[in-house]
């Protein structure tokens, strides 16, 4: 049976979405958003009240939509990569947000990190050779990233104010996590923890509460050696060919285990990607407190020692991109002498977003001081932060606002209780 072609039918010069006839790509060689996900946005608006930067400033170039307008106007060739592109690209906190709420399941993540691998050879040479070193040399590298750490408290007077503030004091750790922690009691399977870059150097104390948790309830937990970065800054940034490596790596280090239990909500979304990035490096990946919500903690009955009121912070990753929001609240709230408290407006980004609170570090100081302010009005003494970005950034907006409050890992909460 003869059929015309779809669309034979309308009038002249109209037609489906798609690049007009003679109009080529703009995008260069490499990594870019596809026509299939370019596509699937029906530009309905429904993602605009969602969006952060959108929220922020009113302007359409600033929302999911026009993002993907700006891109769709490069796959047609009407635009190209250059500088109003980068700048439309780099306001976008990749939060997902837009993402979580679109009725359409727009990718918008992986189409973002695509855009921003072509806006690379672009910018100035002095922010290439930082991004390079950054991205590419020093997160990939165990060592590397140590020494960075100690070259820090050296550092730390000559960098801007704002950068000052988001390191976190008590100095970095020493040593290495055991590779290998017998569990208490019945043994109900192995799991490996990524132990992280910027987790294991600040915030060693997370993932040995982590490993004493699984313990004590019954996991044997492997550290495995070979484990790097799990690359999502990498990817955030656009140096997909690193977060591939990195992903490789990653793939081989925890092979055979049963599961992957990651402790920071931004490595565990973008480890859960890894599919996307590399064929057949597909992990069971788990964040560790929605694995215990789902396998059952044995140790939950234990009490702080006082009553302490905890403001849960949702960081966007877990959130929006893993649908954990109950799971930490039960944990938590079925511990004595813990009362939950909301923050309001507790979907909203807190505006860390990998290095985007020193790239973008006035939009990023606007949603830091707007989270801090929700928080400091709850009246909690402590907030649960289960992402050692989003912990830095809140520990320095509720500082600047002058408040005391402390920033600490759910995982550690539970931990306390278990004692
Ligand atoms: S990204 Fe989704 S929600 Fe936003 S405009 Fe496009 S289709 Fe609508
Ligand atoms: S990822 Fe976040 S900041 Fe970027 S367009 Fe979506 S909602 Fe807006």
């Amino acid at each position: 049976m003869d059929t015309e072609p779809l669309g034979a039918d309308l009038p002249e010069g109209a037609r489906f979405i798609g690049p007009e006839p003679g109009h080529a790509t703009n995008w260069a060689l490499g990594d870019a958003p596809t026509q299939a996900d370019l596509n699937a946005c029906v530009a309905c608006g429904l993602c605009l009240p969602h969006c952060p930067t959108y929220r922020l400033t009113g302007e359409e170039s600033a929302s999911p939509r026009g993002r993907i307008a700006a891109m769709r106007a490069v796959q047609e060739g009407r635009a190209s990569t250059d500088e109003t592109f980068a700048e439309f690209m780099d306001l976008c906190l990749v939060c997902r947000a837009c993402e979580d709420v679109c009725p359409s399941h727009v990718p918008f993540g992986r189409m973002m990190e695509a855009a921003r691998t072509q806006i690379e050879p672009h910018r100035s040479r002095g922010a290439r050779f930082l991004r390079w070193l950054g991205l590419d040399v020093v997160l990939p590298s165990r060592r590397l990233t140590r020494l960075a750490g100690s070259l820090a408290p050296l550092a730390r007077p000559f960098l801007p104010r704002r950068i000052r503030s988001l390191i976190p004091g008590g100095g970095r750790s020493s040593g290495r996590l055991p590779r290998l922690t017998e569990p208490d009691g019945e043994v109900r399977g192995t799991v490996a923890l990524l132990a992280g870059c910027v987790q294991d150097l600040w915030f060693r104390r997370v993932n040995v509460a982590t490993i004493r948790v699984l313990a004590s309830n019954g996991w044997r937990v492997t550290v495995p050696d070979d484990q790097t970065c799990c690359g999502a800054l990498a990817a955030h940034n656009g140096h997909l060919a690193t977060a591939r490596k990195l992903a490789r790596r990653n793939a081989v280090a925890f092979s055979g285990v049963d599961h992957v239990v990651v402790n920071a909500a931004g490595c565990g979304t973008h480890m859960a990607g890894f599919g996307d990035l590399v064929a057949d490096a597909e992990l069971s990946v788990r964040d560790v407190i929605a694995f215990l919500h789902e396998e059952g903690i044995r140790d939950v009955a234990g009490s702080l020692p006082e009553r302490t009121v905890v403001a849960y912070h949702d960081a966007c990753h877990a959130l929006r991109s893993q649908g954990i929001h109950q799971q930490p609240r039960d944990l938590l709230s079925a511990i004595g002498n813990i009362e939950i408290a909301e923050i309001p407006n507790g979907d909203r980004c807190c505006g860390a977003a990998g290095i985007y609170n020193v790239t973008e570090p006035e939009m990023s100081g606007r949603l830091m001081r707007e989270k801090a302010e929700a928080v400091v009005s709850t009246g909690a003494s402590v907030v649960a932060s289960a992402n050692p970005g989003c912990t830095m950034q809140i520990l320095a907006g509720v500082r600047e606002i002058g408040s005391a409050i402390d920033v600490i890992h759910p995982i550690e909460l539970i931990d306390a209780a278990s004692d």
